[in-house]
């Protein structure tokens, strides 16, 4: 679709963005679903974001994602925001409504469609969850309420217990946090049905790392690494060798995009040409 002067803007801002793969996932989408609309990144330094928020107002930019580092101080030039923003203090996704900016988190939709698309469902599972960043922080929000239990396990144990406390008063408790080490993953591990890996542990150059010693992981556990640089990660390989079920990084990333997409044109998003515009890039090796 060819751009005119009725073209609609959307967008990400993040720093750095160079690398980002929304451009590419989100112009695929408008362009299969034949929309007059148009994905650009825009990188905007931590001390131009208030300008960068003037802007999405004065060009009537209809739609942003986020990332970082400005997830968190971008809530403060939004006019109303989400239940998951509230609970999370971070949005990635904006529309611009005749200049009224409303926020989204997209992230915990996101992880949460990623299993139930792929046959996962959350209701009577118990969670084993390792991080409590900001993408576990939002996989955690989502989870918490389908999920039978979550135990959130981080190198950083207050931090893991903050969240836990955090949810607990939210949805009742079922939430427990812990330290990160090796010997609460093997014991976690005993009685989940769901691991997700939501560190940064396993990504690009570090690919032969993993929180999770391949003995400990069984067939009738689902496994999801958020890390999709590389798609297949370590543990993603360990699980799938274990024959447990494995649900890539690839699909929350996929399903969040998806979220956001419905979020600025109001339509389903084609799933399957996200996912193959994604991998084609991925595969290209022109990522993060
Ligand atoms: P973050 O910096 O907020 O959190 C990083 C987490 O990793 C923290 O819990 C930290 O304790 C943990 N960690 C890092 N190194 C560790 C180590 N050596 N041992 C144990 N724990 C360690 O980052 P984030 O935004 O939450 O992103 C985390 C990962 O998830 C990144 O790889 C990112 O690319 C990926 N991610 C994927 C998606 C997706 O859609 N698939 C979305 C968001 C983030």
């Amino acid at each position: 679709m060819g751009i005119s002067g009725k073209t609609r803007v959307c967008g990400v801002i993040g720093d750095p963005i160079a690398h980002s793969l929304s451009p590419t996932i989100q112009n695929a989408a408008f362009n299969h679903m034949k929309l007059d609309f148009v994905f650009l990144a825009f990188n905007v330094k931590t001390g131009e974001l208030e300008n960068a928020m003037r802007g999405m107002r004065g060009l009537e930019i209809h739609g942003l994602n986020v990332t970082m580092p400005h997830k968190n101080a971008v809530i403060r030039h939004l006019d109303e925001v989400d239940s998951a923003v509230k609970f999370l203090g971070s949005a990635n996704t904006i529309l611009n409504e005749d200049g009224r900016l409303s926020g989204f988190n997209t992230d915990g939709v996101g992880a949460l469609n990623a299993l139930k698309k792929n046959d996962v469902d959350l209701a009577e599972k118990k969670v084993l969850l390792l991080g409590a960043g900001g993408a576990a922080k939002a996989i955690a929000f989502s989870f918490a309420q389908e999920a039978e239990s979550i135990c959130i396990l981080n190198r950083a144990p207050e931090k893991a217990a903050v969240l836990a406390d955090a949810l607990n008063r939210v949805f009742g408790m079922k939430v427990v946090g812990g330290a990160l080490s090796p010997n609460a993953v093997q014991k976690s591990l005993q009685d989940a049905d769901v691991l997700v890996n939501a560190t940064s542990v396993g990504m690009h150059p570090h690919v032969d790392q993993s929180l999770v010693v391949p003995q400990w992981l069984k067939p009738d556990l689902t496994v999801m690494d958020i890390v999709y640089n590389p798609v297949a990660t370590k543990l993603a390989k360990d699980a799938k060798a274990a024959g447990a079920k494995v649900i890539s990084g690839v699909e929350m990333l996929i399903y969040q995009g998806a979220a956001s997409f419905k979020i600025w044109t109001g339509k389903s998003a084609p799933i399957e040409v996200m996912r193959k515009a994604a991998l084609t890039k991925l595969g290209a090796g022109e990522h993060r």
